[in-house]
């Protein structure tokens, strides 16, 4: 099936609005965070809109229900999941928690105001009913294996060897269970963005730095004009330099303050003896 771009653009929006809802829900409720499981699953049956699994903490949600569900279904249908963290059945105490739940994970339209005096303590984090993560078993999804396993750094599920790895969760993807290594990791997504955040920050502030060098170098060229008796020797030394190896920026710029400084100097002397 060829995909437009557009449609694939759709998933991904979607992707990430059932992922910010658990976020959210989880976040206000104080509930650990559960992996998503975006890729497919062999225990979900025909029609189910989503479904969670309490051994491995992770809610896993279908390609095909991922189109069928608009955005507000969707908001719905992970609060529906998430209340399963706290209880497994639908009994009415479930009920409780996902009407809570509904609260917690709605957001409310720009320009509205929040009451968050209202209710507060039913969305106010749960303290004693936090589930412990599955140490025994390899958390990923299609794995479950019974080994030696270490805690991932970003989500805080434990794997094995071969699942240690987080990756970027991506949709349309279907590891055929043992072959693959590597989890499908939400909060390493948040991560690779900070970092990418802070190396787009270094970037602009070494390039703002560059375009100051750079301005300081015309100015400097400029009242060479006003200067044509100046001894060059020195500066041509410069340049030839620059020309074979490019001197470090550092040693460019003490040379640009010994300029300045002869610069301004020779001015000074040429204003006072006319
Ligand atoms: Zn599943
Ligand atoms: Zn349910
Ligand atoms: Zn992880
Ligand atoms: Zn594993």
């Amino acid at each position: 099936m060829v995909r437009s771009h557009s449609f694939d653009k759709l998933l991904e929006l979607k992707r990430e609005k059932v992922m910010a809802t658990v976020h959210r829900i989880c976040a206000k409720r104080g509930l650990p965070l559960p992996s998503i499981n975006f890729e497919g699953c062999v225990e979900e049956f025909e029609g189910q809109l989503a479904h969670y699994h309490p051994d491995a903490n992770t809610i896993c949600i279908s390609e095909r229900q991922l189109i069928i569900q608009n955005f507000d279904d969707l908001d719905a249908t992970m609060a529906h999941e998430v209340s399963h963290i706290l209880v497994q059945d639908h009994s009415p105490r479930f009920r409780e928690e996902e009407v809570t739940s509904n609260m917690a994970g709605w957001k409310p339209p720009g320009g509205i105001v929040h009451i968050t005096e209202w209710n507060k303590s039913a969305i106010e984090p749960n303290k004693e009913r936090e589930i412990k993560p599955d140490m025994i078993r390899c958390n990923y999804h299609f794995c479950r294996k019974k080994a030696d396993l270490t805690q991932c750094h970003h989500c805080q599920n434990y794997y094995c060897e071969v699942h240690l790895e987080p990756y970027e969760p991506k949709l349309g993807f279907h590891p055929d269970s043992t072959s693959n290594s590597g989890h499908p990791c939400a909060p390493f997504v948040d991560y690779l963005a900070d970092k990418k955040k802070a190396e787009d920050k270094r970037y602009a502030e070494a390039l703002g730095k560059l375009v100051k060098g750079k301005r300081e170098t015309v100015s400097n060229d400029y009242s060479y004009d006003y200067a044509p008796s100046f001894d060059y020797s020195a500066y041509t030394h410069v340049i030839s330099n620059n020309e074979h190896e490019p001197a470090t920026p550092k040693s460019n710029r003490n040379w640009l303050i010994l300029l300045v400084l002869v610069v301004a100097l020779f001015l000074i002397y040429l204003f006072f003896i006319r």
